[in-house]
């Protein structure tokens, strides 16, 4: 986190309202109750509240330290065939990571002209140690519709298909309601960005009884604990909280939308984003300079030096005001 004043930080996906009050008064409650205990290593109510959310049951949740932890119990459970995991050329960095972490090879399936997933180019693999990719995608935003997502875990019985959903409550559409019929479909989701929670550390995988098992398995042979009991607790009340979440999400929703009329003003080419970030590049102006540009002036967003979207940036959706410093700090930079 960087220390310059006034800083319009629209660089890592964070949202930009605190989360709900409930959160901070639950965290409260469970500090007076006794930091002296081991937490509860099954975050049973946490599973509970999030299963009651998603209408599923509480053995299809397994939950973790930021949906990182999530990503990294799952990759050394489900992917390590001896045979390359598929994932989109462009996509979450991290996912690589974890993939040299454990040695699995990695093979990448080039989006199409206008930056979505082709789920036929990922089936034609069959012999794949499974699949990741996010919904919507990252760092580009476009979403997959979910007959899509269904059609490759039925082409691809016997293997994992990860679906990361870290940015999906601010448009697309969960594949949570398919884990009942695909017992192959393991999907993630993270309190960091829909629920303002990025500090608090938590994510959740939902899927089929036996991959929570698997991933169970996995998490007790590293860290019993991995939530504290001021996680469980604030996770717990931001869950329950609905109508804040929605009100926050439709809030993010509406900025991504106004932002996206005022980029596409400034002659910038902006993806269709369905995440709480937009994708934008300009036919006539460098991406990294761009970027240095608004950086001297105080407002931070995501450039990317990797092949394919190195003429792009990512920017976070801010609040009104952010929103309106980068579009006038933009609008100085293309004059
Ligand atoms: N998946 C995607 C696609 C992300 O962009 C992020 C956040 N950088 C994460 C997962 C991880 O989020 P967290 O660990 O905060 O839950």
């Amino acid at each position: 986190q960087p220390r310059i004043p006034n800083l319009v930080k629209l660089n890592t996906n964070e949202n930009p309202y605190p989360p709900s009050p409930k959160v901070g008064q639950a965290i409260a409650r469970a500090a007076e109750a006794g930091l002296q205990k081991y937490p509860d290593p099954e975050s049973t109510a946490l599973r509970a509240a999030i299963a009651a959310h998603h209408q599923i049951a509480p053995e299809q949740i397994f939950v973790g330290n930021g949906s990182d932890e999530v990503l990294a119990h799952a990759f050394f459970a489900f992917f390590q065939h001896g045979t390359p995991l598929l994932m989109p050329d462009v996509t979450y960095s991290f996912y690589e990571v974890y993939a040299r972490l454990y040695g699995i090879d990695v093979t990448r399936v080039p989006l199409d002209a206008q930056y979505r997933i082709r789920v036929d180019d990922f089936a034609r693999h069959a012999d794949a140690a499974g699949v990741v990719m996010a919904n919507p995608n990252a760092p580009t935003g476009v979403a997959l519709p979910l007959d899509d997502i269904e059609r490759l875990v039925r082409l691809l019985p016997q293997r994992v298909v990860l679906v990361d959903e870290a940015y999906v409550d601010f448009g697309a559409e969960s594949a949570i309601g398919l884990i009942d019929r695909h017992p192959n479909l393991l999907v993630v989701h993270t309190l960091s960005k829909s629920r303002s929670l990025a500090g608090l550390r938590v994510g959740f995988a939902a899927g089929s009884r036996g991959l929570i098992a698997a991933l169970e398995r996995v998490k007790n042979s590293f860290n019993s604990y991995p939530l504290d009991s001021l996680a469980q607790a604030g996770a717990v009340a931001a869950i329950e909280d609905h109508a804040y979440f929605q009100q926050t999400c439709q809030a993010v929703i509406a900025s991504r939308e106004a932002l996206a009329r005022d980029l596409t003003a400034l002659g910038m080419e902006v993806l269709p984003s369905a995440a709480n970030f937009l994708f934008v590049r300009h036919a006539a102006h460098d991406a990294a300079s761009l970027a240095a540009g608004l950086r001297e002036r105080a407002v931070l967003v995501r450039h990317f030096r990797q092949p394919r979207v190195n003429q792009f940036l990512r920017i976070t959706v801010g609040t009104p005001v952010q929103c309106a410093a980068l579009v006038q700090a933009l609008r100085e930079l293309l004059q």
